[in-house]
C-alpha cells in the first residue's frame, strides 16, 4: 500500500473502471475525471502525486490538457503520464512536447499496467515507491 493519489483523466468508462481497479489494488487512491476540463478543475482542488492522462479525449485533447496542467504552478513537479494509442506513434513525442513526463501504450494490459506505469515513472526520474 502506498497511499499515493492519482488523478485519472480518461473519457472511456471501461478504461476508467479498469485502471481505477488496478491502481487501487496496488494501494493508490484514484480521483477520476471523465474529460480534460474536469481533470484541470480537479487539479485545482487537490495536488495529485501523479496524473494519468488519456490523449484521445473529447473537446480538449490530452496535449491541450497537459499544457494547461503545466501552467498550474502547484503541479510543477507532478509527473504526468500520457496514455497513448499504439496505433499513433507520433502521440508520444507530442505528449512529451506538451509537458508529459512519460507515456504508456494502449490497449491497457491488466497484467502489466501497474509495472508499466512504475517503469514510466522511473524513466521520468520519479520514484513513487
Ligand atoms: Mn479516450
Amino acid at each position: 500500500m502506498n497511499g499515493k493519489a492519482v488523478l485519472l483523466i480518461e473519457d472511456n468508462e471501461q478504461n476508467r473502471y479498469l485502471v481505477t481497479f488496478l491502481l487501487e489494488q496496488h494501494g493508490y487512491t484514484v480521483v477520476p475525471a471523465a474529460d480534460g476540463l474536469r481533470g484541470i478543475e480537479a487539479a485545482q482542488t487537490f495536488v495529485p502525486d501523479l496524473i494519468l492522462l488519456d490523449i484521445q479525449l473529447p473537446r480538449m485533447d490530452g496535449y491541450a490538457v497537459a499544457r494547461a496542467l503545466r501552467k498550474n504552478d502547484a503541479l510543477h513537479g507532478t509527473p504526468i503520464i500520457a496514455v497513448t494509442s499504439y496505433a499513433m506513434p507520433g502521440d508520444r513525442e507530442k505528449a512529451l512536447e506538451a509537458g508529459c513526463s512519460g507515456y504508456i501504450e494502449k490497449p491497457i494490459n491488466p497484467e502489466t499496467f501497474v509495472a508499466e506505469l512504475e517503469q514510466a515513472l522511473s524513466q521520468a526520474g520519479e520514484d513513487l515507491s
